[in-house]
Order: C-alpha cells, then structure tokens, then sequence
C-alpha cells in the first residue's frame, strides 16, 4: 500500500497532463477573496498633522490600508467589523532600537551557557511581547553573541511561525579587538564575544560582507566602549576605531546599500562616526553642540534611548547614575531645540520590553511635546528604517499596521500603556 501511495501523485499529474484538452482549467482555483476589515474609531489620530478625527471608519482590505472613512460612513458589505469607539486609533508603534536576544540576568550566563536554541525561544517571545504592547516595528540591533538569530527571527515572522513586529535586523555588530565584552577572562581561555570583532579596515571589510550574507539589514558598530563602576561611575569611555576603520566599514556597507548605525556615548565617537557617513547614531550620552550641528546638517539621526539609562538609575540610585541620566537629557533637549530628527528607540533587551513606550514619556518629561513624540515611533522611525512608503501613519496603501489605546496620548502619553488591540498587516493579534 505504500508503495501504491508514493506512486499516486506522479500518476495523477501524467493523467492530468495528457487528458482533456484543458486540464488547466480544471486545476486552476480562483483566488481567495481580499479580506475586508472595518474599524469604528472613537477617534483615530493623523500623526502628521496631531488632528482627532471622531468616529473614522478605517477600511483594510488584505494586509493595506484601503480608505479611511468620516465618522458615519457604512461598512462595506461582508466586512469584519471592529467596534474600537472606545478608543483612541494610530498606527502601529516603531522602536527603533531593540535586542530580542538579550534578557535581563547576568550578560555573561547568558552568553556561556545558554545555547543558542533556548536563546533564540527567548527572542521570539520578546518580540511577540514588542508585538502586543503596540510596536508593529522594530530595528533589532544586535544579537549580543547569538550570530544571525536576529534574521531567522525576522524571516520566521514573515512566514508566519511565530508572532512579532516586522524587523530590521543588525545580526552581529562590530567593535575592535579589546573592545567589548566578554572581557576579563584568563586569556588561555576562549570565550565568545557580544559582538564580531574587527581590527584594521580590511578586516572591518570582511566582517561587513559576512553580515550582510548572513542577513544584515543594518550594519552596527561601537564607535566607543565604556566601563561602568558598579555605582554607575564611566570609566575608560574609549574610542574604539581609528578614523580609517569607521571609513572602511561605512563605506562598504554604502557599497552593498546597508545604512550603518553607530553606538557612541562620547562626543568624538559621534564626530568620527557622523564624519564616516552613518545613518544613526545610538544613546549619545554626551555630545557637544558642535557635534549635533554636523549631525544635524549631515541629516544623521539621533536615537537616545533614554530609557536605558534611567531604568539603569532607578535600579542603582547613585549620584553617578544621575549624572549619566542629567548629561544625557541635557544632550537631549540640545538636540531638540536644534531640530535635529530625533528617533524613537527603547535599547530594550536586559529590561523588558513591555517598558518600552515608557521611551516616549522620558521624551516629553524632557520638553518634547507629545506629538512630537509620537511622531519619532511613527514618522521619523518610518523614515530612518526608509520604510515611509508603508509604516508610520494610517493612510490608504499603507501596510495596515494599527493600534488603539484607551485615552488620549496627545493629552496623556501615558495612554501608550493601555494598548487595547494590535492590527499588523490586517491581521489582530492578542487576546484583547
Ligand atoms: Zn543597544
């Protein structure tokens, strides 16, 4: 019987080939009808302009954003309706600095004696968890030694196999030799390293080609390295490349069309960094006007990640933390009155990432207004991920990426906690 059963499917396929005049025809199904959704808005937000259209009916048809309607207008027939009048509607939230791979608990257990199965179980369910609190969008940067994880994760969303924001992905990262952790161990014993280590600028070359083979949306760097004494003290903040090795590594990521992001807390990391041509620079504790004017006319974006720092101080409140927190929003708020395109981006991994809309209430506690805000995690996020044309707003022929929130985030951007549904793709995910 079995062998019977193997032979099946070739000698119906012969049939079907030689008999009738158009088996095709016969074989052919039609396609599926489009999906048809229909969400009734409380209110739905345009992130452009921060107006509050009452009652809106958005219309989603597959995986787009078909129309948006005025409050009254009628469903189309057959639509699966979504009563949100409850709720304030915006598009899907981005955060544009993420490592699923990293979880809170000590770094270095991590890296020695989780294997890369239960890390990569891990990150899948960090971003399910991105997922339902809102953030349809992530750029995840870095795997912190778990190697190319980060583009399966990405292709596995997209297939379907497991929950998650669309992603772009770094895979490795790069620093130089001495340069990033693990760090301290005896040096007969050999140890996996965070990230892809790199010396001199045909190196830096190499280690760029094999990334972007591996998967690499986005090629990352630490333009410097720091310790941090246990009272959250910086110590040895050190650049970690010559100018000709940040020029090498931009410059065949330029070649291959990867933008580049480079983590920097000090100002001459920036400078060097903005000087090589990157797309972004990450946290930026610490940069002088001088800095942020050559960003600013270079269109660099900053991402500050203010969380990170402040989660950093809230756990260990010392007056060096503070300090690290208060130097860093004053950079921030430079940035701002400079108008420089400040992105969204939680660094959220070793804390969890159900914090991380708390990134755009750092921001407006620091004077951003909170359209402004919310336009970083839509608009600006959009525009640095050069994702504008489908992400960021809910517009028609937009991906239709959607969420709503009970309240007001113009009023209480606090409301980005209270995410009531997630739509990504035209798909609804959560158990809301
Ligand atoms: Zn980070």
């Amino acid at each position: 019987m079995k062998r019977l059963a193997r032979f099946a499917g070739p000698v119906l396929v012969l049939v079907l080939a030689v008999g009738g005049s158009s088996p095709r025809a016969e074989v052919t199904k039609p396609p599926p009808p489009p999906k048809i959704s229909a969400l009734r808005c409380g209110r739905l937000l345009d992130v452009r302009s921060g107006s509050l259209k009452e009652g809106a009916l958005v219309i989603v048809r597959d995986d787009r954003i078909d129309k948006v309607l005025d409050a009254g207008s009628k469903p189309p027939d057959g639509a699966t309706l979504y009563d949100l009048t409850a709720y304030t509607v915006l598009p899907g939230l981005i955060d544009a600095h993420t490592h699923t791979f990293l979880q809170p608990g000590d770094y270095d257990v991590q890296l020695l004696k989780q294997s890369l199965a239960r890390r990569t179980l891990q990150a899948a369910n960090s971003a399910r968890t991105f997922l339902l609190a809102g953030f349809t969008t992530i750029r995840d940067l870095e795997t912190e030694g778990a190697l190319y994880g980060d583009a399966e994760l990405r292709d596995a969303i997209v297939d379907g196999i497991v929950p998650g924001p669309r992603m772009q992905v770094a895979t490795r990262a790069i620093s130089t030799t001495g340069n990033y952790a693990l760090l301290g161990y005896a040096p007969e014993v050999t140890v996996p390293k965070g990230v892809q280590i790199a010396d001199g600028p045909w190196e830096m070359r190499k280690a760029v080609r094999e990334q972007i083979e591996h998967g690499a949306d986005w090629i990352k760097f630490y333009g410097d390295y720091r310790k941090f004494a246990p009272t959250g003290e910086i110590i040895d903040l050190r650049v970690t490349m010559t100018q000709e090795e940040m020029d090498a590594l931009v410059d065949e990521a330029a070649r291959r069309h990867r933008p580049v992001a480079a983590h920097c807390y000090g100002d001459d990391a920036a400078r060097a960094a903005t000087k090589a041509g990157v797309r972004s620079i990450e946290h930026g504790l610490f940069l002088d006007d001088a800095t942020l004017k050559m960003m600013l006319d270079k269109g660099v974006y900053y991402c500050p990640t203010l969380t990170a720092y402040q989660v950093s101080a809230e756990e260990t409140p010392t007056p060096a933390w503070k300090k690290v927190v208060d130097g860093h929003r004053d950079t921030f708020q430079r940035a701002l009155r400079m108008r420089l395109k400040i992105a969204s981006g939680s660094d959220a991994g070793d804390f969890p990432p159900a914090n991380a809309a708390r990134e755009l209430e750092l921001m407006v506690e620091a004077g951003m207004p909170a359209l402004k805000a919310i336009q970083a995690a839509t608009l600006v996020d959009a525009e640095l991920l050069g994702w504008q044309d489908r992400v960021g707003a809910v517009e028609p022929g937009k991906l239709a990426d959607l969420i709503a929130v009970e309240g007001n985030p113009l009023a209480d951007i606090a409301a980005l906690r209270r995410i009531r549904f997630v739509m990504k793709g035209g798909q609804v995910f959560g158990e809301r």
